[in-house]
């Protein structure tokens, strides 16, 4: 029977030198099964069938004409601080959808058997593991953060074996490119200048090709990536989004969120906040995200180095110079985006202990990070702050006299409104969600998926999905890696 292709695959990457990549087809899995389809994302990215065999077929490669040529992708990283040479050992790039609008996206197949870069592990991923990912990114996306995307889940019909025997899935992932800091590293350290410089020359043309026209188009690019980080490292400080795992191989050049492993989103507030049962010093916890990316923007501009210019002296200094325009910029974007979830337009210097004050508060007195900006709008329009501890109220007088005097509350609170969101992804309800899931009753994912499609909106009758998580689990709440 003869099946249609949905995608325009088109192989780009592998014009590169074939140190980037290793050619390898996804195992063969005869017992497999779509159990999610992204039916929106399949809408955008304008895919010609939405058939799921089709579907199934065309990303298992399962036709014998495919003239599909999917490949793994080398790279290397630093991984809590120390460098390792990596790839991708249980993903696979089975093509390059172009869309009609000329965009070009990764189609990734995560969990689909061991490649060249597998080392020790089997090249597979859990059923939880995928449909927390799945869920997860698709949430980010519904916040308005940049993110890898999820098209689909396939159970592959076979068993994982991890502390658990558990069942086998893998991900469809879509990126605008999975190219990340980690692959510049591996270029810099295991190709040569010249590679590197047809590497940088292909990632500038499809990510940023308006950078290919400056006096210095490496520096300009090094200039993109650092602004483009920390916008997206914002986003995450305004959702309470923690990362997990922010090694450099994790840190995209596109500036999408991706690679989710560990993450989870900080109910109530400190920045030490960590969740992941390997990060035991918190280098990734939640107030140490702009520390750690502003590190792994370094490590970026050392692999640029050879390229910046000729005279490695001159390159240092460029480089050094542009580095150090990373905590002014992140100072005033940060803050920019801290004043609008208390309702001011200013970003002016003279506002910004507003912004520390109420962290400091909420950090004291355990406040969630969501409901809190919720209910101090709230509070604003009804000037009703009787439920607020004394400190509290303080601050929001002091806040309010703020607001009359600039915006004004109705100007504010929309401000607020369309900055905070209502839901985020509370950890029990993962879980609750996940574990119910994986004996085959996806409707508690669903609902959880549907309700975080719209978080910005009053939608009525969720109570349930905006309360925090209990303490005694918050706790005990451990994420993981790589499962
Ligand atoms: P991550 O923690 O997902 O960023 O993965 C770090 C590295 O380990 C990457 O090179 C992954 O491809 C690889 N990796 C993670 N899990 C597996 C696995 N089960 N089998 C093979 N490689 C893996
Ligand atoms: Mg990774």
């Amino acid at each position: 029977m003869h099946t249609k292709n949905p995608f325009n695959f088109k192989y780009t990457y592998l014009s590169l030198p074939d140190k980037f990549y290793s050619l390898v087809k996804p195992e063969y899995f005869p017992q497999s099964e779509l159990v999610l389809q992204n039916k929106n994302l399949c809408e955008e990215l304008k895919l010609t069938t939405q058939n799921r065999e089709d579907l199934l077929d065309s990303i298992l490669i399962k036709q014998s004409n495919s003239r599909a040529t999917p490949y793994a992708q080398a790279y290397a990283g630093h991984q809590f601080g120390h460098f390792t040479k990596l790839g991708d050992g249980r993903a696979i790039v089975i093509g390059e959808h172009l869309t009609e609008t000329e965009q070009l996206f990764d189609i990734q197949l995560k969990g689909s058997g061991r490649t060249a870069f597998s080392r020790s592990g089997d090249g597979k991923a859990t059923l939880k593991a995928m449909l927390r990912e799945y869920l997860i990114s698709e949430a980010m996306h519904h916040l308005n953060i940049p993110t890898s995307r999820s098209l689909a889940v396939i159970k592959t019909g076979d068993t994982v074996y991890r502390e658990l025997v558990q069942d086998g899935a893998a991900l469809v992932r879509v990126m605008k490119s999975h190219i990340r800091v980690g692959t510049f590293e591996y270029a810099a350290r295991f190709t040569s200048i010249d590679d590197l410089i047809v590497f940088f020359n292909y990632t500038a043309k499809r990510l940023y090709p308006e950078v290919l026209q400056d006096e210095n188009p490496v520096l300009s690019f090094l200039k993109k990536v650092i602004e483009i980080q920390i916008d997206l490292v914002v986003e995450w400080m305004r959702v309470g989004f923690i990362h997990g795992v922010m090694n450099t191989d994790n840190t995209s050049i596109s500036g999408e969120t991706f690679d989710y492993g560990p993450c989870a989103f900080m109910n109530s507030y400190h920045p030490d906040t960590v969740y992941s049962s390997i990060d035991r010093n918190g280098r990734y916890a939640f107030g140490n995200q702009p520390n750690i990316i502003k590190w792994n923007i370094a490590r970026f501009a050392e692999a640029l180095l050879p390229i910046i210019d000729k005279n490695q002296e001159k390159s240092l200094s460029l480089a050094q110079a542009t580095i150090d325009e990373f905590d002014a910029i992140w100072q005033k974007k940060y803050y920019g985006m801290m004043l609008k979830k208390i309702g001011i337009q200013a970003n002016e210097s003279e506002n910004y202990h507003l912004v520390d004050e109420l962290l400091d508060l909420m950090k004291k007195l355990k406040l969630d990070y969501t409901n809190t900006f919720r209910n101090l709008s709230v509070a604003l329009l009804s000037e009703h702050s009787s439920n607020m501890s004394p400190e509290l109220e303080t601050w929001f007088v002091k806040w309010k006299e703020k607001i009359n005097k600039s915006e004004g509350k109705e100007r504010a609170v929309q401000m607020m409104n369309d900055t905070n969101p209502i839901v985020i992804a509370r950890n029990h309800l993962v879980e609750k969600a996940l574990d119910q899931a994986v004996i085959g009753n996806l409707e508690p994912f669903e609902k959880l998926l549907t309700i975080l499609s719209k978080p910005y909106q009053n939608q009525g009758g969720i109570e349930e999905f905006m309360k925090p998580s209990e303490l005694d689990f918050e706790i005990k709440y451990q994420t993981f890696c790589g499962t």
